[in-house]
């Protein structure tokens, strides 16, 4: 028989295989050599109390042969040949799930990536990261696999009822990404595992008949009766296709600029920016894990924050245990920083971002210089926003100094309001300067982030420290612009075949979610030719 069985354990005995049969045999009241096996359903830790848990669910074999956890079945088929064709601009997470589900529906893809595969992407980040030198096309946003390729690989998401999360978890696992991920609370890939997956992903893709080519900027749609007929690449090629899924991330600001000057309708969306802050790992488990050194059958420690600073969400966001901060720019002369960690996040660095949440008044304040039409209270530009971050941007560029160089402080002076006479250690390779970052962010993000950091402090004692270092900015955490789509067909309001999607298109904030969002337009498509 099989049996569903919960156990409470401590670190090192969730960690031995033979504790846990002993365990599920005495629960299950059996002799050991009756436990054949056991399959993991869910695994979380509970750090709440001086005692450290951790929560197993388990699928005990009780007198009965064990066998392998059975994997979901995918049905891809060979669409070469298909009636239907689909262009999908951008190779994210977003555009990959929605090729993998039409090629599932017999419907053929054709991938238009900007950027270069993921190896001749690593050459590119190299460079960024050694040199200060920035390729427009291939960066940490642009290129294979999109945004979520060099990250931590994070898969959790809020949305889970926009779409079939287990699915995705599948579908990453059938590509190369380790079992645990499928019960693990938290489950993250690593920068060092993602791109194989990516490439294992690409493979299928062609080897079922679709089409998958790199360094195809898209720059124009060609429109006729409202219906795109093709779109053109930025080396003069054209593509047709029966319906264009748009999945160009939060980053594409040129393909929303293409479309406010078509007059296809886009819309401001508010979003959040702050700053980037790294502590030693060890101070984090420390505080975590209320004890001077982690156990080694623990994880190193994360953490989430949240407060309220005079009415305004300030909030922690994307945090990397033992990771890396990244300059994530995708133009020369900004800055613009995020974090990935490796698969076993095994930096001396714990970074997270720390953002406030934007809203219009803000960004209409900021953007003085720009021509804002303002109605009611409310501007009619639907790239404020855009501009609000590309300002700050800008800033912290000049204020770094150049070549990527990152402005810093340190965190206990930056909420004092003085300027840190030295940085500690950093992980982020470009180099940081030691800058008042009063100076620099705008009023309220500075005035917000400051007041938090103290209250951080009390929630987390020690984390409000100079130990850490507050790197700026922190800016693309999700679009800043909303393409609209009609909530049942999906389609654009002006355009019959035209599908925004994913993060850029406002849809999504993060790899689970924008990969639901790519697999939900897939199978609209696949509703209306059946
Ligand atoms: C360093 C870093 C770490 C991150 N860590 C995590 C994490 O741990 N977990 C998590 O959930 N999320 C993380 N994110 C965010 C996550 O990567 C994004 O939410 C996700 O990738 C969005 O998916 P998407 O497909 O909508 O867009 P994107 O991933 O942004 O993909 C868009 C693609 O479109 C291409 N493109 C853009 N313009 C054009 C054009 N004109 N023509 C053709 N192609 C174009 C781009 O090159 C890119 O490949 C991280 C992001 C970064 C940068």
């Amino acid at each position: 028989m099989q049996q569903k069985i919960s156990l409470k354990l401590l670190p090192s005995e969730a960690a031995n295989e033979a504790v846990i049969k002993a365990l599920l045999a005495k629960t299950s009241a059996k002799k050991e050599s009756s436990i054949s096996g056991f399959h993991i359903i869910k695994q979380s830790v509970d750090a709440r109390a001086r005692t450290i848990w951790v929560n197993l669910t388990v699928n005990a074999f009780i007198d009965e042969p064990f066998h392998e956890r059975e994997t979901r079945v995918f049905n891809f088929k060979e669409v070469s040949k298909s009636q239907k064709k689909v262009v999908i601009i951008g190779a994210g997470p977003a555009g990959l799930f929605a090729a993998l589900q039409l090629i599932e529906q017999g419907i053929q893809p054709v991938i238009l990536e900007r950027g270069k595969d993921v190896r001749a992407r690593r050459r590119d980040l190299a460079l960024l990261n050694k040199a200060g030198i920035i390729d427009p096309d291939s960066n940490y946003c642009f290129g294979e696999g999109g945004a979520g390729t060099y990250s931590d690989g994070k898969l959790y998401t809020r949305s889970n009822k926009r779409g079939d999360i287990n699915r995705i978890l599948n579908l990453f696992v059938k590509f190369g990404a380790e079992e645990k991920i499928l019960y693990e609370a938290h489950p993250h890939i690593g920068t060092n595992k993602l791109p194989h997956i990516i490439i294992a992903m690409r493979e299928k893709i062609r080897d079922c008949g679709g089409t998958f080519l790199f360094e195809k900027k898209v720059v124009d749609l060609i429109i006729e009766n409202d219906r795109i007929q093709s779109v053109r690449t930025a080396d003069g090629n054209s593509f047709e296709a029966d319906a264009f899924i748009l999945a160009t991330g939060h980053s594409a600001r040129d393909i929303f600029e293409m479309l406010q000057n078509k007059k296809i309708l886009i819309e401001a969306k508010p979003f959040a920016l702050g700053v980037r802050i790294e502590h030693p790992q060890t101070l984090i488990d420390n505080i975590q894990y209320h004890c001077p050194v982690r156990e080694t059958a623990l994880p190193p420690a994360a953490y989430s924050l949240v407060q309220q600073v005079n009415d305004r969400g300030v909030f922690s966001f994307c945090m990397c245990p033992g990771g890396i901060i990244a300059p994530a720019a995708t133009a020369p002369g900004e800055i613009v920083v995020n974090g990935w960690s490796p698969s076993k996040r095994n930096n001396p660095y714990a970074n997270s971002g720390i953002v406030v949440q934007v809203e219009m008044e803000d960004a209409i304040k900021e953007v003085k210089s720009s021509a804002v039409r303002v109605k009611s209270g409310r501007t009619l530009d639907p790239l404020i926003f855009l501009k609000f971050q590309k300002i700050v941007e800008q800033k912290c560029f000049e204020a770094g100094g150049g070549k990527f160089v990152a402005p810093a402080q340190r965190m206990a002076d930056f909420s004092n309001g003085i300027s840190s006479s030295s940085l500690p250690a950093s992980s982020y390779l470009p180099g940081l300067n030691a800058v008042n970052l009063k100076e620099v962010l705008p009023d309220f993000i500075y005035g917000s982030l400051a007041k938090a950091f103290v209250q951080f402090g009390k929630k987390m004692p020690g984390y409000f420290t100079n130990e850490a270092v507050v790197v700026a900015t922190e800016s693309r955490t999700s679009s800043p612009v909303r393409i609209p789509r009609d909530a049942i067909s999906l389609t654009h309001p002006q355009l019959a075949n035209f599908y925004p999607c994913g993060e850029g298109a406002g849809y999504a904030g993060g790899i689970v979610s924008a990969a639901m969002d790519g697999e939900r337009v897939a199978l609209q498509l696949a509703k209306i030719w059946q």
